[in-house]
């Protein structure tokens, strides 16, 4: 006896055969060698690598599973915050996995711009790839086309078990198939008859092998299109659809898996315990229970969520990629929207009861609301209302201090408009001064939504812009005479002191208002009109329009302790 054989023998170890002594193998495991010629992991060495994670039992594992392709959909965003939320809000895990097995649509740079944009958000990540590309986290990697060897080893158990095949059909004839059934109106797809390769004997893939054939792994569903399956939807609730009949393709020619498998495999590996998707999947969920089921694995729960939407004209239409730059999130950096004003827009449109929950709590951190599922529940799909946004964007940026929107735009200002950011950074005092008009108080003025509208609303306040602008006075003021207007100026300007307090200051407007034959309040105009020219809100309007070239702006009196006083006479004197 070999020494070999003979330990064996001596312990009670079961004899292994020589890898590559084909005589002893059924055709079946020398077909498995051809096509996984060197096996890297078993199922038990995949198993033991990823064991389960150390959390309550009722923690939440979420993900959101983007395929990097260059664009970050807002969409993408909004299924990362309610993933994150649920899982931060049971205490549990909140990752992000590249989905990257379709090689052809992917570009390059693409999962960082995924990861930067939820660092954008501050929508924290537990565990993925992080934007300088390493993994964090003890479940990776979290890219899938690094997992291959994963794939590889629960495809070929599949096999093994008969639960998987090998199908050879060159594209040219699934495509006749395709035609012929469509011609015979019937379901379209590799089911059944028309599975070519589903019942071919080991020795006839095998011949194929050594042709060196390119091939792809079909599943072998067991299930029956007229037979239903039931399960219960986070979002959509209890649901029935037909059972899964198709063959898909698991494995592609390329090596790497579908997405039905590969998420299949990573979302038990990686324990997932609610995996939220687009509603674009939920047709394929059958198949994913099958997948599921075939493997002996659990599958996470399932919610599948609506496509953000948007009206166009009465009708609602799903925001698309190509012709709504909205549906970008490029396009809300571009226009300086705040992150945290689009979070708490979206928060808004993942839970409704956010609105009343802000207005309750205008200060507490929005982390703090508890998002549920609730309300997207019998939605047709949340409606992307620009102007609700930017409501939202107003007020968030209201509570900001002059300090913080000084930084802000700034920051926005270095990155898209270098005109604004010289303007603010010429003389950040000034800039920050202006800034602080009607801010900080009860009641902030809440006129800017986004860092592009800075500069609309602060270029009157710095000479050049406003020297250089085409101010039309006459429109502006088209019932008042240019004497007029001089004998206002004068008067006004014999008073002015800079370190008046607003009552004063206003007093000195009524005088100047009665010295011009105006009325000093709007009270005593009404009664008798014929009396006056006009009234003391008119006298303010030529000033202003002569300080800024706008009739409409923030109180007059910040505006003129910001300007300061040679700016003021340098302006009123230029008429
Ligand atoms: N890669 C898939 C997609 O981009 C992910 C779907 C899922 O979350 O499971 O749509």
């Amino acid at each position: 006896m070999e020494i070999l054989k003979l330990i064996k023998h001596l312990f009670n170890m079961p004899e292994t055969e020589h890898p590559n002594n084909y005589e002893f193998k059924n055709a079946r495991q020398r077909m498995i060698e051809m096509l996984f010629p060197s096996p890297e992991f078993s199922p038990e060495d995949i198993e033991r690598r990823y064991p389960p994670r150390d959390l309550r039992k009722s923690a939440k594992v979420t993900r959101v599973a983007p395929s990097p392709t260059g664009f970050m959909h807002i969409g993408g965003i909004f299924a990362g915050l309610l993933s994150e939320r649920l899982a931060h809000q049971s205490e549990g895990v909140f990752y992000v996995r590249i989905e990257d097995t379709d090689k052809k649509r992917e570009v390059e740079g693409a999962a960082k711009l995924i990861m930067e944009s939820f660092e954008m958000f501050h929508i924290p990540v537990d565990e993925g790839e992080s934007a300088t590309g390493e993994d964090i986290g003890n479940y990776g990697p979290y890219r899938q086309s690094e997992r291959a060897e994963i794939y590889k080893t629960f495809v070929k158990k599949l096999i093994e078990e008969g639960k998987a095949y090998p199908c050879f059909c060159p594209p040219e004839e699934l495509e006749e198939m395709s035609n012929e059934q469509r011609d015979k109106k019937i379901s379209p797809g590799y089911y059944g008859e028309w599975a070519k390769w589903r019942d071919r004997s080991d020795e006839e893939t095998m011949q194929e092998l050594e042709k060196n054939t390119p091939f792809v792994i079909r599943f072998k569903s067991s299930g029956n299109y007229n037979k239903r399956v039931e399960f219960e939807d986070l979002i959509k609730g209890e649901l029935s659809l037909p059972e899964n009949d198709q063959d898909v393709v698991i494995m592609k020619s390329d090596g790497l898996p579908t997405y039905h498998f590969a998420h299949v495999v990573d979302d038990h590996f990686m324990w997932t315990t609610h995996a939220l998707r687009g509603e674009e999947w939920l047709s394929s969920t059958p198949l994913h229970l099958e997948l599921f089921k075939s493997l002996g694995w659990e599958p996470p729960r399932y919610g599948h969520f609506p496509a953000i939407n948007k009206l166009e004209g009465k009708s609602k239409r799903k925001l698309s990629k190509r012709k709504d730059p909205e549906a970008n999130v490029t396009f809300y950096d571009q226009e300086g929207y705040p992150t945290d004003a689009i979070k708490e827009y979206l928060l808004n449109l993942i839970d409704s009861d956010f609105e009343e929950w802000r207005t309750k709590h205008p200060d507490t951190d929005n982390k703090e609301f508890p998002v549920t599922l609730e309300h997207l529940k019998g939605s047709a799909g949340p409606l992307l209302d620009m102007v609700k946004l930017q409501d939202i964007a107003k007020n968030c940026i209201g509570k900001l201090s002059a300090d913080e929107v000084y930084n802000q735009s700034l920051e926005w200002a270095k990155k898209y408009d270098p005109e604004l950011a010289r303007m603010l950074e010429d003389d950040p005092d000034y800039a920050k001064s202006i800034f602080s008009i009607e801010r900080g108080s009860e009641k902030p003025r809440k006129d800017i939504a986004r860092w592009s509208d800075v500069q609309h609303h602060i270029e009157y306040f710095f000479d050049d812009t406003f020297n250089s602008s085409e101010i039309n006075y006459s429109e502006l003021l088209p019932n008042i005479s240019h004497q007029e207007i001089e004998k206002i100026i004068d008067t006004f300007l014999s008073m002015y002191d800079e370190k008046d307090k607003k009552d004063e200051w206003f007093e000195k407007i009524k005088q100047t208002a009665s010295s011009a034959g105006y009325a000093e309040n709007v009270k005593s105009f009404k009664k008798s009109p014929e009396k006056y020219k006009g009234h003391v809100g008119d006298v303010a309007m030529v000033l202003r329009v002569l300080l800024t070239g706008r009739r409409e702006t923030p109180e007059l009196f910040y505006i003129m302790k910001t300007l300061g006083t040679d700016r003021i006479k340098k302006r009123l004197k230029k008429i």
